[in-house]
């Protein structure tokens, strides 16, 4: 090895296994300020890694696939690429694109990706496709901010997409704008990958975002994970322009991306926000036991997918309400915003966070970190309500179990009256927290902490956990060709929540009325099939996908009933339903044909 005028050069690897570090040992000593390059050449096989994929149909490489050997997310650095791919594909990267390829042969295109300003990521994504500016493609992101330049790129060999994803981005951009601080990058564009993957899956970089198939197909469907694209813009700012420090910090990463996509819809499409909170509220409390927020982003690499997203995306959401009860909605935009201004462009941890936190709120906020974050135990809250001895006043007392005795939290409550609803608030102190409130006639009800500001046991979190147990022992049982049993196990499930509370009657049901099928008892199944295809689910994509299914078996009994009319019927209503659930393949087994979707059995019923 020797340098540019043939002096011998010498390297050392960091010591740490696994280190980027590289010390290069120059022959002669450079002067102070005098700029040198350095030209490093490599080659090698990329390990596998989960999320990256090099496919026919196209190649992500991530920071983690290693394809650019130091791998240092806390390391900012100006990109400045050259990307040779086969002629038709098209490579993104962070950063400006030049706009027409470098240089290009009948096989090979050269494009070229530079950076402005230095960015955490060198991830690139590439495949057959074309760019396609948005027909309304600038926003300013404040009331002076830079213009925001959206593109999208899609895969030939689709339809044309509509322009609602690049639309639907530019707002949350500019909602977020007006919390964080200014869009961190000057362009986005929303790339198609993930070859063959169903639902929504994404993947964001600095200016760029991959997304599944399913994203741009569904862009018009408001009720399809709405909460995915204000999710993955959130990134641009939270991990990828304030890097988290360790893993450990996940919470600054995942958590916040699913908060700050709960306030978008909160403003956009607050029926989508509320459902959020639901499914957050009973399915963050699922996993038993539960694991501590501070295990971060390991948790990817240590437990099941549904753990994960129970956990750091659900609960972790629920922590940042919760902090919003501690500090209320406003300070928690204050310290996002200085969190941001503080450490843009360098890494940052949740120690750094809840100081900025406790400098907003004058006070110490050590316990709210500790027992959420570090800690597993989730409170305990109920209103005791006691005699007033007048009858303009409702007295009770607010109980908070399993907490620090320092924790103070503002639980909102709804008095329900003869003469109308008061809506009140008490911060409570310690475990018992007396109150007392004028009201205009005598209180039917109190509803406590009616929209799920406090992550806390509920009703439905009681009644989901074991419903959720015998519903895989079911499934299990059912694998097996353990029919009966299996049904038996739905009917407890059932019976755990008669008034359904937890909203997991449809797909129960649902299960039944197939095992029921499956056994040949075709009556019952029929019942139970109407039953569940008339009940819903909390996202309205699992309600349309029951009510399919529901109506493709129907429609299967009409005809085995020799009734082909009424099939017929059963299958064009069914084929009327959500497209996004029309289409998700599933095999429920017992059956010769495998993956199959609704949308496909409902066709071949209607002939
Ligand atoms: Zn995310």
């Amino acid at each position: 090895m020797s340098d540019g005028k043939g002096r011998p050069l010498d390297f050392a690897r960091g010591r740490r296994f696994g280190s980027p570090m590289l010390s290069v040992i120059l022959a002669d000593s450079v002067p102070a300020a005098q700029p040198f390059v350095l030209i490093f050449s490599y080659e090698g096989s990329l390990p596998r890694a989960p999320l990256d994929y090099i496919t026919a149909d196209g190649i992500l490489l991530r920071d983690e696939s290693r394809w650019y050997p130091a791998v240092d997310l806390a390391g900012f650095a100006v990109n400045d690429f050259k990307i040779s791919i086969p002629s038709g594909w098209h490579a993104v990267a962070s950063g400006q694109w030049n706009g027409s390829a470098l240089s290009q042969t009948d096989t090979t295109t050269v494009v070229g990706w530079k950076t402005r300003q230095a960015v955490s990521s060198r991830s690139i994504v590439a495949g057959p496709g074309t760019v396609w500016p948005c027909s309304n493609p600038i926003v300013a992101t404040s009331g002076s901010g830079p213009i925001v330049d959206l593109q999208r790129c899609e895969s030939p060999s689709h339809q044309h997409y509509s322009d609602r994803l690049q639309i639907r981005a530019a707002d949350a951009i500019h909602a977020f704008g007006k919390i964080l601080g200014e869009f961190p990058q000057d362009r986005l564009t929303i790339v198609e990958g993930f070859p063959g993957v169903q639902g929504a899956t994404g993947y964001s970089a600095p200016g760029f975002l991959v997304v599944s198939r399913d994203v741009m197909r569904y862009a018009d469907e408001a009720d399809y994970a709405p909460e995915f694209l204000p999710h993955e813009l959130a990134h641009q700012w939270f991990p990828l322009e304030v890097v988290l420090e360790r893993q450990e910090d996940g919470w600054l990463a995942e958590s916040l991306a699913e908060y700050l996509s709960w306030r978008y819809l909160r403003e956009k499409d607050p029926e989508a926000a509320r459902r959020m909170v639901m499914s957050a509220m009973r399915d963050a409390l699922e996993p038993d036991p539960p694991r501590p927020l501070a295990m971060g982003l390991r948790l990817f690499a240590l437990e099941p997918w549904s753990v994960t997203h129970a956990t750091l995306y659900q609960r972790g959401m629920m922590v940042f309400r919760t902090l919003e009860t501690v500090i209320d909605r406003e300070r928690v935009d204050r310290t996002l915003a200085e969190y941001f201004k503080r450490y843009h462009g360098r890494s940052a941890s949740v120690a750094d966070f809840q100081k900025i936190c406790e400098e907003i709120a004058g006070r110490s906020l050590g316990w709210f970190f500790d027992y959420f974050l570090n800690g597993t135990r989730i409170p305990e809250i109920e209103i005791r309500q006691v005699p007033s001895g007048a009858p303009g006043i409702v007295a009770g007392e607010i109980v908070v179990k399993d907490m620090m005795p320092e924790a103070t939290l503002r639980v909102e409550m709804r008095i329900r009256t003869a003469k109308g609803v008061v809506e009140h608030s008490v911060a409570t102190h310690g475990e018992v927290t007396s109150f007392s409130v004028n009201v205009p006639g005598p209180a039917i009800g109190i509803e406590l902490d009616p929209d799920l500001r406090i992550l806390r046991w509920t009703e439905a979190v009681r009644r989901h956990r074991p419903q959720m147990a015998l519903l895989r022992q079911a499934l299990d049982l059912e694998e097996e060709s353990k029919f009966a049993r299996a049904l038996e196990h739905c009917r407890q499930a059932l019976a755990l929540d008669p008034d359904d509370v937890a909203l997991n009657q449809q797909r129960i049901r649902f299960t039944a009325a197939r095992l029921e099928y499956r056994q040949g008892a075709f009556a019952g199944a029929a019942r139970e099939f109407r039953a569940a295809h008339d009940g819903h689910s909390i996202d309205p994509v699992d309600t349309n996908f029951y009510r399919a299914w529901c109506r493709v078996y129907l429609a299967r009994d009409a005809k085995r009933l020799g009734n082909i009319d009424a099939a017929r019927a059963e299958a064009s209503a069914g084929l009327a339903l959500l497209a996004a659930a029309l289409d998700a393949r599933v095999d429920w087994g017992g059956s010769r044909s495998g993956e199959i979707s609704a949308r496909e059995a409902l066709l071949e019923l209607s002939k």
